[in-house]
């Protein structure tokens, strides 16, 4: 780290500006055994790097998460494989984003692609569009990128879906719209353990992908609503979509941050502040109140889709 002060940058309508230089790669080596039969591939704090989950049972083996393209995914499926030992397995993935979920063609003919409905369509009507806007971040992002088509599940289902492995049942659970439309959590229940998805991330803001006019499906409103629900199931290991996993504290702790956002935001809008002056606001008073927090250019974001969802 250095001493030069931090910059506000301006606001801006061009998505994601502040795109890592870091390229995105998977870290199998780095993966840890977090219960019996299952293990987590740690993001290690790089962005665009998912936390990557693999969970076995007697029968089959459940891979959550590609990796950003087809070199990454081949590296998950190779690891995931060893980890197999020829049981049957199975890819899901928690939602349609880039680093989820666009390494999924090379699972073909390996596993069966498994995800709820809500995400297959978010797959088919923003994928393409994602694909198009990450590529045009260059580097070693648009590289990872080459040769990699937006994937087509094998099995989609409706409300939810009980996986047996084999003496392991885990269940995938759409939780209505939050940080996309189609959000999906794992729960391993036997291990009391939780994949979030982008649901969750430690260690930085909530990523808000409000990019108007293109995409405002992300609903801050409705991400509380599924946060109140997720902590009262009272995981005992949270998997998060980014960041260092931890205990039930990970989602007492977005569900605080979204509160807070809301509140300073819908505060501001409630005495008919602009936009623009509530961004700066809120954005000096939650980086003050989370300095050790990265991603601080989804405040702004994040800000942008509450005064939206300000109840006028
Ligand atoms: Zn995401």
């Amino acid at each position: 780290m250095t001493d030069e002060p931090m910059t506000n940058e301006p606001v801006t309508n061009e998505p994601m500006t502040d795109a890592p230089l870091t390229d995105p790669a998977v870290q199998v080596g780095g993966a840890q055994e977090i219960a019996p039969d299952l293990l987590v591939i740690p993001n290690h704090r790089v962005a665009l790097v998912p936390n990557i989950g693999i969970i076995g049972g007697t029968e089959a083996v459940l891979v959550v998460e590609t990796g950003i393209g087809n070199t990454n995914a081949e590296q998950v499926l190779a690891f995931a494989s060893e980890v197999a030992k020829g049981r049957r397995m199975y890819l899901t993935t928690t939602h349609f984003h880039p680093e989820h979920a666009f390494g999924a063609q090379v699972f073909a003919g390996q596993a069966t692609y498994l995800v709820n409905r809500a995400q297959a369509d978010d797959l088919k009507t923003k994928g393409p569009g994602y694909l198009e806007m990450f590529r045009g971040f260059g580097g070693s992002i648009a590289r990872r990128l080459d040769g990699v088509k937006v994937p087509t599940p094998d099995v989609t289902y409706d409300d939810g879906y009980d996986l047996d492995l084999g003496g392991r049942t885990v269940r995938l659970r759409p939780t209505g719209r939050g940080h996309t439309k189609g959000d999906q959590v794992v729960e391993v229940p036997d291990a009391g353990v939780l994949f979030t998805g982008d649901l969750a991330e430690t260690g930085q803001f909530a990523i808000f992908p409000w990019f108007p006019p293109y995409d405002t499906d992300v609903s801050g409103v409705r991400w509380l609503e599924v946060m109140d629900r997720l902590a009262a199931t009272g995981p005992r290991v949270v998997v998060p979509g980014h960041g260092d996993l931890g205990g039930p504290e990970v989602l007492a702790g977005v569900r605080d941050y979204l509160r807070e956002l809301r509140e300073e935001t819908w505060r501001r809008r409630d005495s008919a502040m602009g936009e623009a002056k509530i961004v700066a606001e809120v954005r000096a008073l939650l980086i003050e109140r989370h300095p050790e927090w990265v991603g601080q250019e989804w405040i702004e974001r994040g800000v942008g889709c509450l005064c939206t969802e300000h109840p006028a």
